[in-house]
């Protein structure tokens, strides 16, 4: 697909803050190739407990500059309502409108001793201190939340999100097209008509891939698991195999009407770029 210039496609790019000096130049290459995309937005995470708070903030803040938006994600998981607007005062002072809202998860052994328990709380109080200044996205999970005790108490805890006011979800990643599409219709039958933009995780390894997997709760279909396992350790063909089948249903959701597709990009861009140039304009 080629990017159109000054049209902002209905893409985004996720990073993580870089750590080291090398990462640093890395995302650098990266953000530049990505920008030529003409994406809506970059977003950059934040690592539950605010161990990345400096990063993100400098990371978001130097895309920012760079001319297109930059969206912080900021978790509340352990954090307290004073620390929280101060991160908000921070971003509205640097011209931040947008941000992934979430409930994060705490390191192993950390305890939470923080006011917020849920990610809707998250949403009301950024609402209730900043007014419709910020965009808010929320995460939101086709396939349930791995805690969640049904997927119908999951789907009411997004409603909840939703009606705290958010202004749109960006989904986990998912492999199975169905669980999208399902989640589209519940969400239509349920009155929500905020844009649900689906996450996509191109397929570049498995051992790594199958470790996340299991941490989110995003399931690999048995005959993708299959598949990527019978490569072993041949990585060209993981990679290839991860092409199409990842191209294939990036094209299935938008042909079935998702709004756009974000991309968690590991801070790679030649995979995402492969996908992108693989879907029909
Ligand atoms: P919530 O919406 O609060 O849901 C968490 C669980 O609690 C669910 O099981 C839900 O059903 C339940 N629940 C929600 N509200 C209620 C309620 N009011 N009462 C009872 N139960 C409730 N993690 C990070 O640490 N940093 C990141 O930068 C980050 N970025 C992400 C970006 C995206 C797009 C996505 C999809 C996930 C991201 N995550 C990130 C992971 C996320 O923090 C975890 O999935 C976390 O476990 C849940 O966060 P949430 O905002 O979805 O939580």
């Amino acid at each position: 697909m080629q990017s159109q210039k000054n049209h902002p496609q209905p893409f985004s790019f996720e990073f993580y803050p870089p750590k080291t000096e090398e990462g640093a130049a890395n995302l650098q290459l990266v953000h530049t190739k990505l920008a030529e995309q003409n994406p809506e937005f970059f977003s950059v995470t934040f690592g539950a407990g605010g161990s990345t708070r400096d990063k993100t903030f400098d990371t978001v803040v130097d895309i920012q500059q760079k001319g297109i938006a930059a969206a912080p994600h900021l978790s509340c998981v352990a954090s307290t309502k004073e620390n929280i607007r101060s991160i908000l005062k921070s971003y509205q002072e640097h011209g931040i409108s947008k941000i992934v809202a979430l409930r994060g998860d705490l390191p192993s052994g950390m305890m939470s001793a923080g006011e917020f328990r849920y990610a809707n709380e998250l949403v009301a109080f950024i609402r209730q201190e900043t007014g419709d200044d910020f965009e808010i996205h929320v995460a939101a999970y086709p396939e349930a939340h791995p805690q969640a005790s049904s997927a119908a108490e999951d789907f009411k805890n997004f409603k909840r999100k939703v009606e705290a006011g958010a202004d749109a979800a960006i989904t986990q990643y998912f492999y199975n097209a169905e669980a999208y599409f399902y989640f589209l219709d519940l969400c239509e039958k349920n009155g929500i008509t905020i844009p649900i933009v689906p996450g996509i995780m191109p397929i570049t390894q498995y051992a790594q891939l199958f470790r996340f997997s299991e941490m989110c709760g995003a399931d690999i279909p048995r005959w993708l698991r299959k598949r990527l396992e019978g490569f072993g350790d041949d990585r060209t063909s993981i990679q290839a195999f991860g092409l199409d089948v990842v191209s294939d249903l990036c094209q299935r959701l938008l042909d079935g009407g998702a709004p756009g597709l974000h991309f968690y990009t590991m801070n790679q861009s030649a995979p995402t770029l492969a996908i992108l140039g693989n879907l029909r304009q």
